[in-house]
């Protein structure tokens, strides 16, 4: 027979970039505090190259705090020195061994999925950019075979010659590769917007959704990161806001809560870490009740 009841929804996962600081358990932990179901962390200082590598009993202690807190879905994003697009032949191999370690450590510590942003083509242009990084990438898989752990392309606001700003990009990029299965998507919906991908209302919400589905797949994103924007629509200048109140604004944050088409997706919020001005709350606790409360409820109108 069939159910007529409506459909109910899945709470989408829901949680946040994490510190690792004095421990990479640490990072689930804090995550705990403010009430996450997954987390998103470095494995490494993000502004160097070096790190020493993970001990077992620091990948028993991270796996361990998960599973002891329901953590789920751990992401590790990649350190922002990469840059698999750069034309300079030592930067570009430095930024291909950094992406092995990355894939290595994240595989250590049973996370699945390694953020990367595509990279800037700099003095170069945007086409050998784009070849550069499917190169680059290829070279990564066939390094890491051995590994559990993937690379995950971020859609960036396209501040400079960053690539991968437009969903062509991505789609160019998944396309390239020679094996497109080890390669996945995160869809930043701060970078989205100020790549000039319209949100803020229903057909806006449509129109770039649509958009993402038909030149990079629903089924290739695989993580979700959920900031709204302190710049207007196709500035291409990323800078993060709270939840409902930066350019993008609360309807489009309730079309995704409300969208099944990504409710089992892994949702990371990569907002400010600072508290309420009123309520001296962890403005990440008041972020993620302002996104929970939108499940299942009318969308609101501004
Ligand atoms: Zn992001
Ligand atoms: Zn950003």
């Amino acid at each position: 027979m069939a159910d007529n009841s409506p459909r109910k929804l899945a709470n989408p996962l829901l949680g946040a970039h994490m510190s690792i600081a004095g421990g990479m358990d640490k990072a689930v932990q804090r995550a705990s505090d403010v009430g996450c179901g997954c987390v998103q962390v470095f494995t490494k200082n993000n502004n160097q190259w070096k790190a020493k590598s993970i001990e077992p009993e620091v990948a028993t202690r991270f796996r361990d705090a998960l599973k002891q807190l329901d953590v789920r879905s751990p992401l590790s994003h990649s350190s922002y020195l990469i840059n698999l697009a750069s034309p300079d032949n030592a930067l570009w191999k430095r930024s291909i061994d950094a992406m092995v370690i990355e894939l290595l450590r994240a595989s250590q510590l049973g996370i699945p999925y390694v953020v990367v942003h595509p990279g800037a083509y700099t003095s170069s242009t945007e086409s050998r950019g784009l070849r550069r990084i499917i190169r680059a990438l290829n070279e990564v898989h066939r390094q890491t075979v051995a590994l559990d752990s993937i690379c995950l392309l971020e859609n960036t606001a396209g501040q400079g010659t960053c690539l991968g700003w437009q969903f062509e990009q991505l789609a160019q990029l998944l396309d390239g590769v020679k094996q497109p299965d080890r390669l996945g998507v995160c869809i930043d919906t701060c970078h989205a917007f100020a790549a000039g991908y319209p949100l803020a209302t229903e057909s806006d919400y449509r129109e770039t959704t649509r958009a993402l589905k038909r030149l990079v797949g629903i089924s290739r994103i695989k993580a979700i990161h959920v900031n709204d924007s302190k710049r207007e629509l196709g500035s291409r200048v990323d800078r993060h806001e709270h939840i409902g109140i930066g350019k993008i604004g609360r309807p489009a944050f309730a079309r995704l809560m409300n969208d099944r088409r990504f409710q089992e997706i892994p949702m990371y919020l990569e907002t400010p870490k600072e508290d309420h001005p009123k309520t001296g709350k962890p403005w990440d606790v008041v972020n993620l009740a302002r996104l929970r409360r939108m499940i299942g409820r009318p969308i609101p109108r501004h």
